[in-house]
């Protein structure tokens, strides 16, 4: 995990098969590069729902096996991994989020970001409801149980028209699953089956693969999917076509997975057509195209493709440490940096070399990564980058830095090289990316780039608005 660029969330679920709580985990696992924070699942039986949450990656959860597999063990189950993207990384934030109300249980997990989730819930506290968590989620639940809700004809629908922002999510009530996307459909999730016509949604085909699930269709925006007894069944809470589509075109970048299928195109094939482009808009004189890895290697691939330059592997990464906790010494994080990636010394020693990544976001680690390689010897070093400089904050789920700390934002190419320490630089343009997806360019949000913001936000509102105090609370911290 690029240390500058957080995941988001991942999400799972599957109706109607008796592995569904091992899959579920497996399907977790496929989806842990969207959020290593906390892990979780929550199961159903029919009647009952239960759920088992922790901190840390999928396999540190769940790293007591069979015991708890035991006892969660029921045919419909959904599960969740988290990277904060509002309220802390705490214990008390974990999902799935599971609650009691009028109707029984709803455990609900949730990709994505809500804005108007604090002026919610300053509403329902002014009306005396507590909340035990500091994230967007819980507001939802409340949502849910309150009585004038419960009564409309959907009340689920209901509850959807009321939030604002991106939101992917998966409920679990004790009899059925229910997926849905915003209208924008601003984070991904699909629609899958498997061999024994169990009914599963995933944030990423990937996670599909992993059990051996058929892909069937993504959720469409503004449509809620139900996976019960009786199949699949879909309704829409906003009319379709109403809204235009606000894909975020950074999980093509870098979020998702290069295996999986999202927003109806594969993640590589995309990546690679976007380094051809980028070969075509910045040529460089170099001997060898390397990328760094593992994100911008498909864009690299396409880069050396077209630039007719060899391709290697400058760079090794290493999948083997997390979290190293060594942050607030420059030299120390340059280190850190080393650490985890590590330069192959014959690939660059005495070359000339264009370095392709997928994105920069503070620069201060791809700095890093250019001072090992010109200790490795690289004798110049070309900067491509395989999209444009990010210049704003991302509200719709991403934990981006301020707009303070991007790189791109008031500097200009010339400063930007100069930080980076760099013979030159190149960005992909806003245009030349749109161009290489097979959406129009006015279904995909660009916001981070262009600072055009598809669904209002407000600038005040960050990650820790609902951390009014220190709520605090120690479950299962292992
Ligand atoms: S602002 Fe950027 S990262 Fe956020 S949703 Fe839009 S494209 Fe994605």
């Amino acid at each position: 995990m690029d240390p500058e660029k957080k995941e988001n969330c991942g999400l799972f679920g599957i109706f109607g098969d008796a592995e569904a709580v091992h899959k579920t985990y497996l399907g977790l696992h496929s989806l842990q590069h969207r959020g290593q924070e906390s892990a979780g699942i929550a199961s159903s039986n029919g009647e009952f729902i239960q759920c088992y949450t922790g901190m840390g990656t999928v396999r540190r959860v769940f790293r007591t096996g069979r015991g708890i597999f035991q006892k969660l063990h029921n045919p419909i189950a959904i599960g969740h991994v988290r990277y904060s993207t509002t309220g802390s990384s705490k214990a008390i934030n974990c999902q799935p989020l599971l609650a009691e109300y009028s109707r029984g249980q709803v455990a609900v997990a949730h990709n994505g970001n809500l804005i108007n989730a604090t002026l919610l819930r300053d509403e329902y506290e002014a009306h005396g409801s507590i909340f035990s968590s500091t994230n967007d989620t819980e507001i939802i639940t409340h949502l849910i149980a309150k009585p004038t809700h419960i009564s409309n004809h959907d009340p689920l629908a209901h509850v959807l028209n009321h939030l604002q922002g991106a939101y992917s999510l998966v409920f679990l009530f004790a009899d059925r699953i229910e997926a849905t996307r915003d209208p924008y459909g601003i984070r991904p999730l699909c629609i899958g089956q498997t061999d024994k016509g169990a009914c599963v949604v995933a944030s990423e085909t990937c996670a599909l693969d992993a059990i051996d699930a058929k892909f069937i269709r993504e959720i469409e925006p503004g449509e809620i999917v139900t996976l019960d007894n009786n199949g699949l069944h879909s309704r829409f809470f906003v009319t379709p076509g109403t809204v235009t589509p606000a894909h975020c075109i950074f999980e093509h970048i870098y979020f998702a997975k290069q295996n999986s299928t999202i927003f109806n195109e594969n993640v590589h094939e995309l990546r690679k057509k976007i380094g051809r482009q980028l070969a075509k808009e910045h040529p460089v004189e170099a001997d060898v195209v390397i990328p760094v890895p593992d994100s911008g290697t498909s864009a690299a691939v396409g880069y050396a493709e077209e630039s007719k330059i060899p391709f290697d592997m400058g760079m090794v990464r290493s999948h083997y440490i997390g979290r190293t906790f060594i942050t607030p010494d420059q030299k120390l994080r340059e280190l850190e940096v080393k650490l985890k990636l590590s330069v192959i010394k014959e690939v660059v020693a005495g070359k000339r070399i264009a370095v392709v990544d997928d994105s920069i976001v503070r620069g201060t680690t791809t700095r890093g990564k250019i001072r090992t390689l010109r200790q490795a010897g690289a004798k110049q070093i070309h900067m491509r980058v395989s999209c444009p400089p990010i210049r704003f904050p991302c509200f719709y789920g991403i934990d981006f830095p301020t707009k303070e700390e991007l790189l791109a934002n008031n500097r200009d190419l010339k400063q930007i090289k100069e930080f980076l320490e760099v013979d030159s630089v190149g960005y992909m343009s806003l245009e030349g990316l749109l161009n290489c997806a097979t959406l129009p360019a006015d279904h995909y949000c660009t916001a981070c780039w262009s600072g055009k913001y598809k669904i209002p936000v407000d600038t005040a509102v960050n990650k820790f608005s609902m951390e009014r105090y220190q709520m605090q609370m120690f479950k299962d911290e292992q």
